[in-house]
């Protein structure tokens, strides 16, 4: 088996906190909560796919807060492990047609389902926004009080609000790199800036995304992705997920390889967490990490 050089890479593990709703999404949901709490409001309504790490951590948190929770489901499918997990802590799921669902951030619809809903707080889709972006400035945070200086700290990219909140608080690094999990996103960039205006807040060092190891696009991976995380898994013991930490780890190894990244800089990937999201990959489940 290939050894997986990783340089001086270290992983900042969110993936090992945060209970039932561990990794970045905990982080993301904290000021939405906090402002469901100072508005009053005991429902909270969001919006995510069947396999929705975000739809899982709500539920997650509303029930250890004692909120209701209230998730919109794209597309007709609403019995993956994921969704089963967040109907047992209590989530109310209400499955729309992918056409519905493509309104999500539409005022007049939110507006509509507000209505229907009752008095809820409606948080977009992955727990973005300003209040998500402030959450991700915690992590920021518990990256500056380690106390070490990165040459560069790399993030897996979705919606880029996590991207966002570590652009906006990181003091300890040359660079940020984010690594898009989508394909073909050229406005990824545009949404990150977006999400720091939206919070009122800038960038505190340079930051990029890069586009080159998505795999195949969002959700996908090919047999390089896969390969890789296998050897990976083994060697490190770190678990991944195919959909963003294995291709944020699988960007790190290859620029470390082709030598466009010195094995000597020190890098700091943080790990945010999905491993739930491990059930819908059969590949995966080779039983040596448990
Ligand atoms: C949601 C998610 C991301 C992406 O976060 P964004 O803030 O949407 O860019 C990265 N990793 C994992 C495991 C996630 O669940």
């Amino acid at each position: 088996m290939q050894r997986i050089d990783i340089g001086a890479v270290h992983i900042l593990r969110l993936d090992q906190s945060g209970g039932p709703a561990p990794g970045n999404k905990r982080f993301k949901l904290r000021y939405h909560l906090a402002a469901a709490k100072a508005r009053g409001r005991k429902r909270i309504l969001s919006f995510g796919g069947a396999w929705s790490n975000h739809l899982h951590a709500l539920a997650a948190v509303g029930a250890e807060l004692g909120l209701e929770t209230i998730g919109i489901v794209r597309g007709g499918e609403h019995s993956t492990p994921m969704l089963e997990d967040a109907r047992a802590w209590g989530m109310e799921l209400v499955p729309v047609s992918r056409e519905e669902y493509r309104r999500r951030a539409d005022p007049n619809y939110i507006e509509a389902l507000a209505a229907r809903f009752g008095p809820c707080l409606v948080v977009p889709e992955g727990g973005g926004g300003a209040e998500g972006v402030r959450g991700c400035l915690d992590i920021a945070g518990m990256i500056n009080q380690l106390e070490r200086h990165w040459s560069r700290v790399v993030v897996a990219v979705g919606t880029g609000t996590t991207l966002a909140g570590l652009a906006a608080g990181l003091a300890c690094a040359d660079e940020l790199l984010g690594v898009a999990a989508l394909k073909g996103a050229p406005g990824l960039d545009a949404a990150v800036q977006q999400a720091l205006d939206t919070a009122g807040l800038a960038a505190r060092l340079p930051w990029r995304i890069d586009h080159d190891y998505h795999c195949g696009g969002f959700a996908r991976s090919n047999a390089a992705l896969r390969l890789f995380m296998q050897e990976f898994e083994q060697a490190q013991r770190v678990p991944l997920e195919p959909v963003y930490t294995g291709k944020a780890l699988f960007a790190v190894h290859s620029l470390l390889a082709s030598g466009q990244w010195s094995a000597t800089e020190p890098v700091l990937v943080v790990h945010t967490g999905g491993l739930q999201g491990r059930r819908g990959y059969d590949w995966l489940d080779r039983g040596h990490l448990d």
